[in-house]
């Protein structure tokens, strides 16, 4: 109890200090359009061990295997759960399951597309907070509160809020790192989810401190010297900005993106360079945040330092010295897929890998398992549709299975050998939900779902 009093304490001191340290840095930087994040992190304070330091980068994409795996797929090496909170407005949740599906696989996808070697997987169904009067966020206090009372431990907490207000404006999304909370304003765009999580894994926005002066803003040159200090050498770009050379020195983008992704600003830095950016790093601020779709390999370098460095890295570990490890671990792409609203999309004539597989719940919980699959299977003409599970790699789940039609009204259930259920005729042109409920205790199981007739 002691230590919780404590740590409330000291969590409203961080917010407090953080508060005036974002006013007393960003200005008006990141108003109305901006991530909202602090530059300022706890963690980052005291310089990490990747700062002016790019050999250790350069090791640990190394040694996780990032030069010798070019399948995305082969190079997972955490697979990390997600808490998620949703708010309600009007009684109605923010955001449906069919969105927060999207939510996810979004954010796979751009984690795969640039090989981070992370992916993501809902640790539980999505909490829904009650409250409706909840939904509209305070920057500087409610957001700190309510991510600090509803913290879970073992995952990254992301809440998704109506709005975040911050001073005059509002921000599209946040990450608290007094809570370790990511926060995301509902329909936002696809990389948003992407860039708060990437906070939480220590990265900085590359046009931090762009406004500054000699000693803090990262210069355009790559090759420039810092001032020498007692504590920071070498070069400018690997102590200023993110502290990472390969993502390039940049103005903040709001304004200075066109609708094709070009940077048309004309600014120079304070040596006189002009900046010539990159517009589609996720951690930008690009006027059309859909230009956003890339990590730079020492962006990535440093997630994984992150990752490795949490206490719950041997929780979310699936690949070490290349080896596969902690396989329960291994979920399928189709997921989100625990309602019907989240059930995938299975057409005709196809084979479908689903897993029911293990989710990490933190070092003082027991593990908890997958308890269902949806999908969803267009019926186009007037015959009945028979669906069947076959075995795949590892053990076969014992599993009860029902069909839905679009109101959830049963219409089929499992055959006598309880692998097989048909959808009898009469739906023609309708949509129906197949749910394939996981009764064994196997901490990991899969199969093929395929098509018969
Ligand atoms: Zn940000």
């Amino acid at each position: 109890m002691k230590k919780k009093i404590l740590y409330i304490l000291v969590t409203l001191l961080t917010g407090m200090l953080l508060s005036t340290q974002t006013k007393a840095q960003l200005g008006s930087d990141d108003a109305e359009t901006g991530c909202g994040a602090s530059e300022f992190s706890l963690g980052l304070l005291f310089s990490p061990p990747w700062a002016q330091n790019h050999e250790y980068l350069f090791d640990i994409l190394d040694k996780e295997g990032y030069y010798t795996t070019s399948d995305s797929l082969d190079y997972i090496v955490y697979r990390i759960p997600i808490k998620l909170f949703v708010y309600k407005r009007s009684k109605n949740p923010l955001v449906t399951d069919e969105v927060i599906k999207t939510y996810i696989q979004e954010l796979n996808h751009y984690n795969l597309l640039n090989r981070t070697g992370i992916v993501y997987y809902l640790n539980d169904r999505p909490e829904i907070e009650t409250n409706d009067r909840k939904a509209r966020l305070g920057y500087y206090l409610e957001a700190p509160w309510i991510s600090l009372w509803n913290y879970e431990r073992g995952c990254v907490n992301v809440h998704i809020a109506e709005y975040i207000n911050k001073g005059k404006g509002t921000v599209r999304g946040t990450y608290n790192y007094a809570t370790k909370s990511a926060f995301v304003k509902a329909n936002s765009s696809s990389t948003s989810l992407a860039h708060e999580i990437a906070h939480h894994f220590d990265l900085l926005h590359p046009h931090r401190h762009w406004k500054r002066g000699k000693m803090r803003q990262e210069s355009v040159d790559r090759n420039r010297k810092i001032k020498f200090s007692l504590f920071r050498h070498g070069r400018n770009c690997d102590n200023n900005g993110d502290k990472l050379c390969d993502t390039q020195a940049e103005p903040n983008l709001t304004n200075f993106v066109n609708k094709q992704c070009e940077y048309t600003g004309t600014n120079t830095d304070n040596w006189g360079d002009a900046y010539h950016p990159e517009t589609n790093n996720i951690m930008s601020y690009p006027t059309y945040r859909d230009c956003r779709n890339e990590f730079t390999p020492s962006q990535i370098a440093v997630m994984l330092a992150a990752a490795s460095k949490s206490r719950h890295a041997s929780g979310w570990k699936v690949k070490n010295k290349g080896q596969n490890v902690n396989q329960q671990l291994n979920f399928d792409f189709n997921e989100p897929d625990n309602t019907l609203k989240m059930a995938t999309e299975f057409k005709m004539g196809e084979r479908q890998w689903h897993s029911f597989h293990s989710i990490y719940k933190g070092k003082r919980k027991k593990s908890a398992v997958d308890v269902c699959d949806w999908v969803r299977v267009y019926i186009a003409d007037n015959k009945p549709v028979t669906l069947r599970l076959v075995s795949a790699q590892a053990a076969m789940p014992t599993v009860s299975l029902q069909a839905f039609n679009s109101s959830e009204k049963l219409v089929s259930t499992e055959s006598a050998d309880a692998y097989t259920i048909t959808i009898p005729s009469g739906f023609e042109g309708q949509t129906v939900y197949i749910k394939i409920t996981n009764k064994s205790k196997n901490p990991y199981s899969d199969y093929y779902l395929e098509w018969v007739k």
